[in-house]
């Protein structure tokens, strides 16, 4: 079995090149190429000599992503891919353009566990965790293919980053390592569905990345309901996590809240959030729900969505609406993939150029 070469830490790699007694400027050399230029291929690594290329192959691989759709939104040129992995799985990967640069919206897993009833990434169901050099690919794979730079990213695509912790883990070293692709931690956002015990791990490595969490509720009724990683977590053992976690790393925490029409996004709703989040030094986002065929949920009306967002502010809670980026390209994650496993990924899904 092959080792993904990508998915190995600068120190480690350092470790195992130095026992193929290689001499440790290699390690720099091989660093660079694998991540700051995201070769996907030893031939790719031209100061090395080919003996050295082979010797490499025979021992490692490179993970990669390999564009098998690319989708461009004709409203605001999000830009979304469908990428197939080495063994031939598939994950979603979509890239915004901000006033402040380009942001890529990565995937952490192959589907999801996590069965949220909103969501499109676990309908096809959970496959395997991505390598770390798979998650970096897709930045990779997208900055090649647009020729741009990225300079944020959010952990929002398809799976649930903490579920996937040590690859993430290392992925974030890998991409803030200045031999790499040089992303601050500040530029990086990691959204999970509430795996308390994960939050608190996160908080004693005291990274300075946003944590973001997906509450989409006001309490445990409506939460359970909707989000089965309720049942094991309750709001309260989140809420009191996310707190500490400020108080700890100093960094502010944000709470994505997705409307959906007559479930979560009456006034009495946003009061009961409002109370729930009450002294923290927090943000949260409203997002329209966005409409997933097989999930039947509405999205809330413009003057709802407005005065859910002034009771929170009324009570003192930062809120804002989130812009919806993408939305003739099934932007939101996990929809592409699912439609690639049932075969009815096609031209008429989205425009594909
Ligand atoms: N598992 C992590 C990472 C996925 S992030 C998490 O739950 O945070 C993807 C974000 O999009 C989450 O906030 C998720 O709840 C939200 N989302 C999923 N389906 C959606 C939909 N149909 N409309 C709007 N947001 C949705």
């Amino acid at each position: 079995m092959k080792t993904d070469i990508k998915s190995l830490t600068f120190e480690q790699l350092n470790k195992e090149l130095s026992e193929l007694s290689l001499p440790s400027f290699r390690t720099g050399q091989i660093f660079k190429w694998l991540h700051e230029n995201g070769c996907s291929d030893f031939s790719e690594m031209t100061n090395l000599s080919k003996n050295l290329r082979n010797v490499l192959s025979e021992k490692y691989y490179i993970s990669d992503c390999s564009i098998e759709n690319k989708f461009i939104s004709e409203i605001d040129d999000t830009v979304k891919y469908l990428f197939r992995l080495n063994d031939g799985e598939y994950i979603e990967s979509v890239v915004m353009k901000y006033k402040y640069g380009y942001t890529i919206c990565v995937s952490s897993q192959v589907g999801c566990k996590m069965g949220c009833t909103f969501c499109a990434s676990t309908l096809a169901g959970f496959c395997r965790n991505l390598t770390s050099g798979e998650i970096e690919s897709q930045i990779h794979s997208a900055q090649k293919d647009l020729n741009i730079r990225i300079s944020h990213i959010v952990m929002m695509g398809i799976g649930e980053p903490l579920d996937n912790f040590d690859n993430v883990l290392t992925f974030l070293k890998n991409v803030n390592d200045s031999k790499g692709l040089n992303i601050s931690m500040r530029n990086v956002t990691i959204s999970t569905c509430g795996i308390v015990p994960k939050i608190y791990e996160l908080m004693e490595r005291n990274l300075q990345i946003t944590l973001t969490i997906s509450l989409h509720a006001p309490n445990d009724k409506i939460r359970s309901k909707t989000m089965p990683v309720n049942n094991k977590y309750n709001m309260d053992k989140l809420i009191e996590a996310c707190r500490e976690y400020g108080r700890r790393t100093g960094r502010r925490v944000s709470f994505e809240y997705t409307l959906i029409k007559g479930v979560n996004d009456s006034e009495k709703d946003a009061l009961e959030l409002s109370q729930k989040l009450k002294g923290m030094l927090c943000h949260v986002n409203l997002i329209p729900v966005n409409d997933v065929k097989e999930r039947n949920n509405e999205r809330s009306s413009q003057p709802d969505i407005f005065k859910f967002q002034n009771v929170l502010k009324r009570n003192g809670i930062n809120a804002t609406i989130r812009r919806t980026l993408g939305s003739d390209i099934n932007a939101s994650c996990g929809q592409l993939r699912r439609l690639k496993k049932r075969g009815d990924l096609c031209e008429d899904c989205c425009q594909n150029r």
